[in-house]
């Protein structure tokens, strides 16, 4: 029996690679007889099965060799219950396409090229160091285009009829081939697999992902208060976030993911999914699968002094100037005006230091009275020499004065806005409403902030008159008509229009009447000279 050293990250495919070049046969069928005691093998990339025959191989578990040859951790991981685990591990051990079975087709109806890949730049290092390229297992993930370490793209081979099929191959590299650079949501994806290969590979998650998917959501207040998702506003960014994933000519996923649909089922009604659409959503909430399952709270803490939400702003200025901060610490802290500072805390009955020592109790009184009958801060400042800032801040200090005082801005401003529409009626008399309306500011403003009082004040509105719209055209074929019956023995417009009807349409209406007013004119007979 042939044992092989196992490279770093290798792949259960690449060890029967080698192990095929080092036997003296140079056939597919005889390695496959060898190694698995059968001639026809077909040996999946990702999900290969037997895998006791590369226990034997590398001299390594089963167990060892299930992790970290294969891709089985990441498809695990879309798993929803501990059986459906169970039995992927199982069928893993015996053969391919049971593991197929019980995994990929039963965890996603997603179609992903059948390919193998490699980065060019880890061949050259690998067989540089070990003397031989080597297919990595990080690179065959689907999803993964990128090389994690070297940041190009992979080197993609079709494997499956018409490609590589059941042949042993290793991944070559021609030093003058090009190098295909990447753009930088490819990567993201592909380092975050990466990263998440490694840490299951040593790291088995107990909490349900939907429920850290909740936790990451609510933290970024994409969840309502009934935990229902905010949709509208998650999609478009998730789009945005991955958009380029999806239109190149040759997508790194398939299409069908572009809508995002899965995301709803994958937080309200977890079931089996393929693992590219958990690690879509965990890498859009979190920067690395470490920060994913530690959860939003220690992501939080991280940026806790930097990216606080500013409606935690007043929260946490209160908290530090309780803690007994002073205000230009706290106002350095969370980047706010020491104004702001100091009328919060005059809110809130928190001393702080005031530079008005000539500012006496009475003075203090008297500002708040005229403050208090709605007179200007810039009045009442020059009236006790104070400054307008010791003003303000002393009506900042009463609680509901500033509110009170806004609503005397508001009747003063209500008062003269009546008087303005009083005096325009009065010296327009008789006037109808569109009048008043296009001509006199004061009417809109009343309109919009005291419509009912407006309308008491106004002239009655006038009965509306109907004026019949009439088709001239029409009339004047008709009129034509009846001339027509009618013969030349008049001597005047008003004698036809009396044998008409007497309407007296000829004589008022005549300019819209061109066609009757020349027939009826026929009509006259002028008295001779
Ligand atoms: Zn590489």
């Amino acid at each position: 029996m042939i044992q092989l050293v196992w490279f770093p990250g290798e792949c259960a495919y690449s060890l029967v690679a080698r192990a095929y070049l080092q036997s003296p046969y140079c056939s597919w069928r005889e390695t496959n007889k060898a190694i698995f005691n059968i001639k026809h093998v077909r040996i999946n990339v990702l999900l290969p099965g037997r895998l006791f025959a590369f226990a034997e191989l590398t001299t390594h578990s089963i167990d060892e060799v299930r992790v970290k040859a294969t891709g089985h951790v990441l498809f695990a991981l879309g798993l929803v219950d501990i059986k459906s685990r169970e039995r992927l591990i199982n069928a893993s051990t015996e053969t391919g396409e049971k593991a197929f079975g019980s995994s990929l087709l039963a965890v996603s109806k997603l179609t992903f090229a059948q390919e193998i890949k490699a980065c060019p730049l880890c061949a050259i290092s690998d067989e540089a160091k070990y003397g031989v390229p080597y297919w990595h297992i990080i690179h065959q993930y689907q999803g993964v285009s990128v090389c994690h370490k070297h940041g190009i793209r992979l080197a993609v081979h079709k494997t499956g009829e018409g490609g590589i099929n059941r042949q042993y191959v290793l991944p070559l590299w021609e030093k003058d081939e090009e190098i295909k650079s990447s753009n930088i949501t490819e990567k993201t994806l592909s380092r975050y697999i990466a990263k998440l290969h490694e840490l299951l590979c040593v790291f088995t998650p107990i909490t349900p992902l939907n429920e850290l998917y909740q936790q990451w959501l609510s933290g970024r207040e994409l969840l309502t208060s009934n935990g229902h998702i905010r949709w509208r506003i998650l999609k478009p960014q998730l789009l945005s976030y991955w958009h380029s994933l999806f239109c190149s000519i040759e997508p790194v996923l398939p299409l069908e993911l572009k809508g995002f649909q899965f995301v709803p089922t994958m937080i309200h009604k977890p079931r089996n999914m393929h693992y590219i659409k958990h690690v879509l959503l965990m890498a859009f909430l979190s920067r690395t699968p470490e920060e994913f399952f530690n959860g939003p709270a220690e992501a939080e803490k991280e940026c806790e002094t930097k990216d606080k939400p500013v409606r935690n702003i007043e929260k946490r200025a209160l908290e530090l100037l309780f803690a007994g901060n002073s205000m230009r610490s706290v106002a350095s802290q969370i980047s706010c005006s020491i104004g702001y500072l100091k009328q919060l805390a005059l809110r809130n009955h928190i001393e702080v230091e005031r530079r008005r020592q000539h500012i006496t109790a009475d003075i203090e009184r008297t500002v708040w009275r005229k403050a208090f009958y709605g007179i200007h801060r810039e009045v009442i400042a020059g009236e006790l020499h104070i400054s307008i800032g010791a003003v303000e801040q002393i009506i900042q200090s009463h609680q509901g004065l500033s509110q009170w005082r806004h609503h005397l801005l508001i009747i003063r401003r209500l008062i003269t806005r009546q008087k303005e529409l009083l005096a325009f009626i009065a010296s327009h008399p008789g006037k109808p409403r569109n009048y008043i309306k296009n001509d006199c500011g004061a009417y809109m403003w009343l309109y919009k902030n005291n419509k009912d009082w407006l309308y008491q004040h106004l002239p009655p509105a006038q009965s509306r008159v109907y004026y019949p719209s009439v088709n001239w055209g029409a009339r004047d074929i008709i009129l034509v008509a009846q001339l027509m019956s009618l013969k030349p023995v008049y001597s005047s417009l008003s004698q036809i229009d009396r044998e008409l009807g007497g309407h007296g349409w000829l004589l008022k209406y005549r300019n819209q009447l061109p066609m009757s007013l020349d027939f009826a004119k026929k009509l006259l007979v002028l008295p001779k000279v």
